[in-house]
This record gives C-alpha cells, sequence and structure tokens, in this order.
C-alpha cells in the first residue's frame, strides 16, 4: 500500500516536473487527454498556480457537453416520470367528477378514462365555445399540474364528453348552422320551421 502510494507520488512529481519545464516553453500537457499543447491551447485561470487551467480548450468543452447531455437526459427522465403521475392524478380525479365509465353524451355509448382502446376512450369536446383552455385538453392536462387551481380552469371550460365517433362527425366550428343543415337534410326543407326553431 505505502510503495503504490509512493508510486503515485513519484509519478505525480515527474509529471509536475515535466510541466514545468514545459511551461518555460509555452507548452503543456494537458491532464486529460494527455496531448502536448501550446499554452494558447488553455484557458486562463487565476485560481491555479500556473495561471492556466490544467486541461485543454478541446477537452474542458467536451467536458461540458457530455455534463449537459448527461443531465439533459436525467431532467428528461425526470420530467417524463412526473408527466406519467400526474396524468394518472388527473384521470383519477375526472374519474371522481364524471364516474369511472361516463356515457357519451351524443350516442349514450359506456366510455372509459383510462383505457388504451380508442374506441372506449372519453374524448373532451369543446362543445363550440371559446375557453380558456384552448387547444387539446388532454394535452393540456398532460402538460399542467393536477392542483387546485387547474382544476377549476379545467371545470370553467365545460368540456362536453364524447366518445370517438360523436367527436370526430361533429365539426369544430358553426355547428349550429350544420345541425340546422343535418335536419333539413333528414326531415326535409321545412321541419325546422314548422317546429318554429327559426334561430
Ligand atoms: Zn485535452
Ligand atoms: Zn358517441
Amino acid at each position: 500500500m505505502a510503495l503504490r502510494r509512493q508510486g503515485k507520488y513519484m509519478m505525480a512529481l515527474l509529471k509536475y516536473k515535466e510541466n514545468y519545464t514545459l511551461y518555460k516553453e509555452n507548452k503543456w500537457r494537458c491532464n486529460s487527454c494527455g496531448t502536448m499543447k501550446s499554452l494558447s491551447e488553455y484557458y486562463k485561470d487565476i485560481s491555479c498556480k500556473s495561471g492556466y487551467r490544467e486541461i485543454c480548450k478541446t477537452c474542458v468543452s467536451q467536458k461540458f457537453k457530455q455534463y449537459y447531455l448527461k443531465n439533459k437526459m436525467k431532467m428528461n427522465i425526470q420530467m417524463r416520470e412526473w408527466r406519467k403521475k400526474n396524468n394518472i392524478q388527473w384521470k383519477n380525479w375526472f374519474e371522481q367528477k364524471y364516474g369511472k365509465n361516463p356515457k357519451c353524451e351524443v350516442c349514450g355509448k359506456l366510455l372509459s378514462w383510462k383505457t388504451k382502446n380508442r374506441n372506449k376512450m372519453v374524448n373532451l369536446d369543446h362543445r363550440g365555445n371559446k375557453t380558456k383552455i384552448i387547444k387539446s385538453p388532454s394535452y393540456w392536462t398532460w402538460m399542467h399540474k393536477c392542483d387546485v387551481r387547474n382544476k377549476q380552469i379545467f371545470l370553467s371550460c365545460n368540456f362536453g364528453i364524447l366518445c370517438k365517433a360523436c367527436n370526430r362527425n361533429l365539426p369544430t366550428d358553426n355547428r349550429k348552422n350544420w345541425l340546422k343543415n343535418v335536419i333539413k337534410y333528414t326531415f326535409g326543407d321545412n321541419y325546422a320551421d314548422k317546429e318554429g326553431n327559426n334561430d
């Protein structure tokens, strides 16, 4: 053990000596890649004895990139985990609020919040209204924390519960006109007038 420590010490001393003589010639051996490079290839650093970093510029930027990539990946994984948990919280709350198997408000089909089957999934619909949540409500809940404030925002939108087919068939804009035309198409030209629904 003592020998090994001594060996390490000798190596460090030799390296120091080598670097010292090289420093006089404006050269330096990079402590990371081991390449001999001129001092201009090193960042100045007053906190180091020599006045220069022990690692060359290339190695510094490489280390920074590695650190960034490693942490970006870690952060992405953490974010994905958070979203998954948050999504489950939203779905539990939907079940409490609207029941485990709510009916499609148009055709009456039984639906589910947690299924992966698109034909049984709840589709949240804007009812043709302009709401605080403009784009897809499910994407909004995926991105927003399931807390008291966001639950209130969600409720204020009064989203409709539809099955996939009913949601797909309904147009996004001008629903009133579209419905009038469907009624006319189905029952003939004068149906809407006869019922007194002129608006
Ligand atoms: Zn290097
Ligand atoms: Zn339906």
